[in-house]
């Protein structure tokens, strides 16, 4: 039976994606050793790391002169300690829109190296729409923000101005849309949605985003020291590096992130279409704020919830189970998830919604 893998991270990969793994663990490159064993210090990795940092700034349309790129580990979360410890003194603000669970991790981490200003949530509203009419703040360290909500699935479709240096946790959309990436002085995206695996987070730094703060930061969680050492302060996770390499260069196969962001954008239309003509389910956010990556709904009852998932577990459909503390569903529909996919799961709602009726 063919799996329909809509879980919302670690996640669907392309099918040649994987196919190329697979053929690499065996022969890597026609090494005769596998990609899991080769040294991180050769000219074979070296290249990957290159070519993977290059790739990831073409399809985002960003400068090398201009912008800096690192692959890390610890995920996003490091990454939410990680920015204030080198971005926030003591003595400063750092401004945060909280618009989830994930802003507000950062939120929490960050209050550990200097204050932390909330001005604007979207708490009140259950986190079910995006903040409106937002004035920015004008003075501080920087302005941070989470560009697609994983868990209540809700989206910024247009990002304010800053005058201040912006921040942005990209880990459920990067590289799923046009968008103008060079709005960001630092984005951040763990790789096991869109680009890859789990294992490796994604950071891109614009240079002029820089500055020394007085405070004894260790090595290792220093940017600066990971940037000049090409990813390669110590030994990078060589797999997860690789098949993000992969990942992007099929994202650049496939027409760069216009037409990967056209294709999001017919699953999304196919699905919350779906959604809006069923008289069983139920979007959960404000229309206007929907992701294209995590679609969110509930159907009338719990009970008809139980039975629509018991049907998806026999028909092939994986990982649409919502988060916890949303409830109903949550169709993940990142990158590497087909057309075809998202047509064969609004086909068996469309047919549990007749057989309702
Ligand atoms: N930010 C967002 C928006 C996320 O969706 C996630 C993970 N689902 C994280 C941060 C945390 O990422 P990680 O597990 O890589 O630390």
């Amino acid at each position: 039976m063919t799996i329909h893998n809509f879980n919302a991270g670690p996640s669907i990969l392309p099918q040649e994606v994987k196919k190329q793994c697979l053929e690499n663990i065996q022969n890597f490159n026609q090494s005769g050793l596998s990609i899991l064993e080769i040294g991180h210090r050769t000219k074979e990795f070296e290249h990957i790391v290159a070519a993977a940092s290059a790739l990831l700034l073409d399809l985002m349309n960003l400068s090398s002169t201009e912008y800096d790129v690192v692959f890390l580990q610890g995920g996003a979360t490091t990454q939410f300690s990680q920015i204030p410890m080198n971005f926030l003194a003591d003595n400063e603000t750092a401004h945060y829109i909280n618009t989830g669970v994930w802003s507000s991790k950062a939120i929490q981490a960050a209050k550990d190296f200097g204050s932390v200003n909330v001005f604007a949530s979207g708490e009140e509203k259950g986190f079910l729409s995006i903040p409106k009419n937002i004035v920015m703040p004008t003075q501080g360290a920087y302005v941070h923000l989470t560009s697609n909500n994983t868990i209540y699935g809700t989206q910024w479709n247009e990002f304010p101005a800053s005058t201040l240096p912006f921040v942005v946790d990209m880990s459920s959309d990067i590289l799923s849309r046009e968008m103008n990436y060079n709005h960001f002085d630092f984005i951040y995206a763990g790789a096991q949605k869109n680009i890859g695996i789990a294992g490796c987070t994604i950071v891109v730094i614009k240079k002029t985003f820089y500055k020394k703060i007085n405070r004894k930061i260790p090595q290792m969680l220093q940017y600066r020291l990971h940037i000049d050492n090409q990813s390669m302060l110590n030994t990078p996770p060589v797999f997860a590096i690789y098949v993000a390499y992969l990942t992007l260069s099929w994202i650049k196969e496939q027409g760069g992130v216009k037409a990967i962001g056209e294709k999001n954008k017919t699953k999304a239309k196919m699905l919350y279409d779906t959604i809006d003509a069923s008289t069983v389910f139920k979007g959960t956010v404000e229309k206007e704020d929907r992701s294209m990556m995590n679609a969110c709904f509930v159907a009338n009852s719990e009970i008809l919830e139980q039975e629509f998932l018991s049907i998806c577990k026999q028909k092939g459909i994986y990982g649409i189970k919502g988060h916890r503390l949303s409830g109903g569903f949550r169709a993940s529909l990142y990158n590497g998830l087909s057309i075809e996919s998202v047509a064969y799961l609004c086909a068996l709602m469309n047919e549990f919604d007749s057989s309702k009726k």
